[in-house]
C-alpha cells in the first residue's frame, strides 16, 4: 500500500493500520503519523492472520499488534492507553510553554506537512512554522497532474493558514516509492537511487518551472522559502537556482508582484553533498537535513526494506560525526540548518542532535509534545560536553544509544 491509497480511506473510520511491509521511515508510515493514525508495519502474513471482524489492538508506539486479544491483554492495553492519554494531556499543557532548554537555549520546533488537512496542526502544537511541506502529496492523491493554478491554490491556502508563520515548501520529490498513478512508470532496478526528485526536475524542467511559478505566485508579497530535494552536487543546486531565477524574471516581466523575500535552500540527504559542504553552505540560503534518506544512503540500507531498514543505528558514532560535520560547516558560514527527517522528532535522537549543535527541527505534529518535554529538561552545556566526549572516545560500538539513554536518565530528561 502506498501513501496515496491511505488517503482514499474515510479517516473518521480508520482507527489503526497494520501493514505487511513498510518500515518506520517509509512514506506510508510518515503519512499515517501525520494523520495521527497508529500504524505498525512489517507484520508478515497480516492479511492471512487477521480475519474480517477480528478485534485487533494496534500499538504504534511499541510497534506491536495483538490479534483477537484475551481479556487480560485487552485490559493491560486499556491501562496503557489511559497512561498515554495522561501524557498527551501533559503535552497539551506544554503547548503554551516556550521551547527553551533548562539552561536557556531556544530551540525552534516546526512541523512537517503535505496537505491542507495538516494545517490545523500548526495551531494545535503552537509550532513555529512548517519546516517541510511535502508538495508531492498533492500530486500523489490527485487523479491527474495538478495544473499550475491548482498548485498555486494549494500553496496560497497553506500560506493563508500559516498566518505569517514560515512555511518551507519542498519542490516535487517524486519517483522512488512515490509513484504518480497518471505518470508513465519507469521501471528501474534501484528506484531509490534512480530518476527521482530534483533529477526529474532538472531533466524535465517544464514540471519544475511550473511548480516554481505556482510557488512564486502564491508567495506574492510574502516571505517565501523553497527547498530542493535529493541534491547530490553543488552544480545541481546551481542549475535548479538558475531555473528559479528565470521564473522570477519572467513573472516580473509579466508584472506579477514578487515575494517579499525568497530563500532557496537545499535538502541534505545525499552523502556526496557532505564532501562539498564549504561550497553548499555558501551557495544555499539554508540547509534542511533529510535524515531518512541520508541514513539510507550513508549506510546503503533501503529504508523501505524491513530486512535492513533498522540494521544500522543513526546514533552510531559514524552517523553522528557525519551529522556534526554538517552543522559545523553551516554554523561557520552562518547558514541556517534544520533537521526535517524522522530522526529530529524522536526525543532521544533529537537530544543527541542538540548535543551536536542543532537548534532547529521539523517533525510530525505528534512529536512536538514529547520533544518539547525533553528539551525543557535539558542542560545543553552538559549534554554538549558529554556528546563531545562520547565521540572522542569511540570504542567502535555500533551505537551510542545506551550511553545517551544513560545520560538522559542521569539528568532526568524524559526521552
Ligand atoms: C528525508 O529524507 O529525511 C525527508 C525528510 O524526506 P522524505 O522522507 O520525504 O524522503
Ligand atoms: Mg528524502
Amino acid at each position: 500500500m502506498g501513501p496515496a491509497a491511505l488517503l482514499d480511506y474515510d479517516r473518521s473510520h480508520l482507527r489503526g493500520l497494520v501493514l505487511e511491509e513498510g518500515g518506520p521511515t517509509s512514506h506510508i508510515a510518515i503519512v499515517a503519523r501525520a494523520l495521527g493514525i497508529p500504524a505498525v508495519g512489517e507484520i508478515v502474513n497480516a492479511t492471512a492472520l487477521i480475519q474480517s471482524g477480528d478485534a485487533v489492538i494496534v500499538d504504534g508506539q511499541a510497534g506491536e499488534v495483538q490479534i483477537r486479544p484475551q481479556p487480560d491483554v485487552e485490559n493491560a492495553y486499556k491501562d496503557k492507553a489511559r497512561l498515554r492519554a495522561r501524557k498527551q494531556e501533559q503535552y497539551r499543557k506544554l503547548k503554551s510553554q516556550p521551547a527553551v532548554t533548562r539552561d536557556g537555549v531556544p530551540i525552534v520546533l516546526q512541523i512537517n506537512a503535505g496537505l491542507l488537512v495538516d494545517m490545523p496542526n500548526l495551531e494545535a502544537t503552537a509550532a513555529a512554522g512548517i519546516g517541510l511541506f511535502r508538495t508531492e502529496l498533492q500530486f500523489m492523491v490527485a487523479e491527474h497532474m495538478p495544473t499550475t493554478s491548482e498548485q498555486q491554490a494549494l500553496y496560497t491556502a497553506v500560506l493563508d493558514h500559516a498566518q505569517g508563520r514560515p512555511v518551507t515548501f519542498r519542490t516535487l520529490d517524486i519517483g522512488g516509492d512515490k509513484v504518480l498513478p497518471y505518470m508513465e512508470r519507469v521501471e528501474e532496478e534501484n528506484p531509490a537511487l534512480g530518476w527521482r526528485a530534483i533529477r526529474i526536475g532538472l531533466d524535465k524542467p517544464r514540471l519544475l518551472r511550473a511548480q516554481i511559478r505556482a510557488l512564486l505566485r502564491a508567495g506574492s508579497g510574502r516571505d517565501m522559502k523553497i527547498m530542493l530535494p535529493m541534491i547530490a552536487t553543488v552544480d545541481e543546486f546551481q542549475r535548479a537556482r538558475t531555473i528559479v531565477r528565470r521564473e522570477q524574471a519572467m513573472l516580473a516581466k509579466q508584472g506579477h508582484v514578487p515575494p517579499l523575500s525568497l530563500q532557496l535552500g537545499v535538502m541534505v540527504e545525499v552523502p556526496s553533498l557532505l564532501f562539498e559542504l564549504p561550497e553548499i553552505v555558501r551557495e544555499a540560503d539554508f540547509l534542511s537535513i533529510g535524515t531518512n534518506d541520508l541514513m539510507q544512503f550513508l549506510f546503503a540500507a533501503d529504508r523501505e526494506n524491513k530486512r535492513v531498514a533498522d540494521r544500522f543505528d543513526p546514533l552510531g558514532a559514524g552517523a553522528l560525526r557525519a551529522l556534526r560535520s554538517i552543522v559545523e560547516a553551516a554554523s561557520e558560514a552562518n547558514c541556517p540548518v534544520t533537521v526535517c527527517g524522522e530522526m529530529g522528532g524522536k526525543p532521544l535522537e533529537t537530544m543527541a542532535l542538540i548535543g551536536l549543535g542543532y537548534r532547529a527541527f521539523s517533525m510530525s505534529a505528534a512529536s512536538v509534545g514529547p520533544v518539547k518535554a525533553m528539551l525543557r529538561a535539558l542542560d545543553v552545556a552538559r549534554l554538549t560536553e558529554r556528546v563531545d566526549w562520547m565521540l572522542a572516545s569511540g570504542d567502535g560500538a555500533a551505537s551510542l544509544r545506551p550511553q545517551l539513554a544513560a545520560f538522559a536518565t542521569e539528568c532526568k530528561v524524559p526521552v
